[in-house]
């Protein structure tokens, strides 16, 4: 089944241009099929349609078939079943975080996508929404037969600006100008606040906003939406971080509404490492949305007061809204165009993955710059510190996403103490990020490592810096 998939991503050039003439022959055939009758028509086609596609693609059958725009690469081959690029777990060597012996779904929608570039141009990736779940195993055939429109939405257009009486201090601090700063706390195993409210103080008065964790790493913790209110009601600016994978829809757009009315005004909206690195190993990831179908579903609450069902809110919150970003793992060249995805799906803020290779991610912010991204959302760059070489070694080996490039860890072990070396390299690091144009800021994180991040942060005070360009 791989050696065939991987063969028609090969070939997606000679299979795009049969789809192409198909799906214009296919309108022709509308007649007929009504004739037929459209419920026997599909149960004519659905037989033929699974053998042909479960041959070729190692087709699920989700019947919103994106094949023709995702180079020949079946989306629903992901482990994490994203509709929208790649996650941010790709394997340095361009395979699944989640199947290390299977090559990422959305690298060879890249390189498929490549082979039939011109195409590509014309038809560039749609914005997808969540996967309609009772569709699955139904035709998608049938409605290129109708000459019905794909399932992608449209991105809503233009910025919407929240008026300053209603914009949180996270989304002041980012319209400021000046350099902004958050941090990353993984709330407690406990069933009390204070051992939350004693990391948090750390940082009191010191960053812009404290980001709360959503069982990351697949570990289980105090819930992300209880930690953020509790941080919130305590005069903290909490990051409510949302993860897909333990939750669907319906239970992540009633902790959104929650966590807004207890005074939560930033979230954070990502896919989420998998279960399988995590203390829960044999539990059931959920993935029923991806960050860019999330991400929709938000500026929808908020914009639009309405639930992704259409209903209407009673009382639409006031969010500002972020995604994650990860320029430090394949597919590198589409990283930038992943991150235009979130930010037209409507992230207006950006925080990345541990920062390690400057080199790479000037790579990617020159062509952030170039598609004047920084303009659209707050880019707020990830870096952290580790106790020593071995640490860090461990850290890119087992956590999914983080990449450290071997010069910088042998600079590290050959230091006379490592600590202080590794502290020295994050502290170098965010004054090179400070002089890059279209970063408006840092983000901290080191779990555990807490009262050596707020030591950095005391002695860098970026946040009296100024900013090189403004949103
Ligand atoms: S690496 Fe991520 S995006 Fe790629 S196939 Fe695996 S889970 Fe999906």
């Amino acid at each position: 089944m791989l050696a065939l998939r991987l063969w028609s991503v090969r070939h997606a050039r000679g299979l795009g241009r049969l789809y192409e003439f198909m799906a214009r022959l296919a309108p022709l055939l509308a007649p007929l099929a009504r004739w037929v009758g459209l419920p026997r028509t599909e149960a004519l086609l659905r037989p033929v349609e699974r053998m042909a596609k479960t041959t070729l693609f190692d087709c699920r059958m989700c019947g919103q078939c994106v094949l023709s725009a995702t180079g020949m690469s079946c989306p629903m081959n992901c482990a994490k079943e994203m509709r929208n690029g790649p996650c941010g777990g790709v394997r340095t060597d361009g395979r699944c975080e989640v199947q290390p012996d299977v090559p990422c779904a959305w690298v060879e929608a890249g390189n498929g996508t490549k082979r039939i570039a011109a195409d590509h141009q014309a038809h560039p990736t749609p914005l997808l929404p969540a996967i309609d779940q009772r569709r699955r195993g139904a035709s998608s055939w049938i409605h290129v037969l109708q000459g019905r429109p794909d399932p992608a939405f449209q991105p809503p257009v233009g910025q919407r600006i929240t008026p300053e009486s209603k914009q949180g201090a996270l989304e002041q601090a980012c319209n400021s100008g000046r350099f902004v700063v958050t941090v990353e706390v993984a709330p407690p195993d406990s069933a009390k606040p204070a051992a939350l409210l004693a990391r948090a103080g750390l940082f009191a008065g010191q960053v812009d906003a404290i980001n709360i964790t959503d069982g990351a790493g697949g570990n289980c913790h105090m819930s992300s939406v209880a930690a953020s209110a509790i941080l919130a009601a305590h005069g903290h600016v909490p990051v409510y971080q949302i993860a897909c994978r333990d939750r669907n829809r319906i239970a992540i757009q009633g902790d959104i509404l929650g966590a807004a009315a207890l005074g939560v005004q930033n979230i954070l909206c990502l896919t989420g490492d998998d279960v399988s690195q995590g203390d829960h190993p044999q539990a059931k990831p959920v993935f029923d949305l991806d960050a860019v179908s999330l991400l929709h579903i938000a500026r929808g609450m908020c914009d639009r007061g309405e639930y992704a069902s259409g209903r209407q809110l009673q009382d639409a919150p006031d969010l500002f809204i972020g995604a994650t970003a990860n320029p430090f793992v394949p597919p590198y060249a589409d990283r930038v165009a992943n991150l235009e995805m979130k930010i037209m799906a409507g992230a207006r803020f950006i925080q990345t993955q541990f920062c390690f290779d400057l080199v790479l991610f000037d790579d990617f912010m020159r062509e952030v710059r170039l598609r004047g991204l920084h303009h659209r959302a707050h880019i707020i760059v990830g870096v952290g510190t580790l106790k020593s070489a071995k640490a860090l070694d461990w850290m890119a080996r087992h956590v999914p996403g983080v990449h450290i490039p071997p010069r910088l860890l042998s600079r590290i072990e050959n230091a006379r103490d490592q600590q202080r070396e590794a502290r020295q390299v994050c502290i170098e690091t965010m004054d090179a990020l400070a002089a890059m144009e279209g970063v408006a800021g840092i983000h901290l994180m080191g779990h555990k490592n807490e009262d050596v991040l707020a030591g950095i942060i005391a002695e860098c005070d970026l946040r009296k810096r100024p900013r090189l360009h403004t949103v």
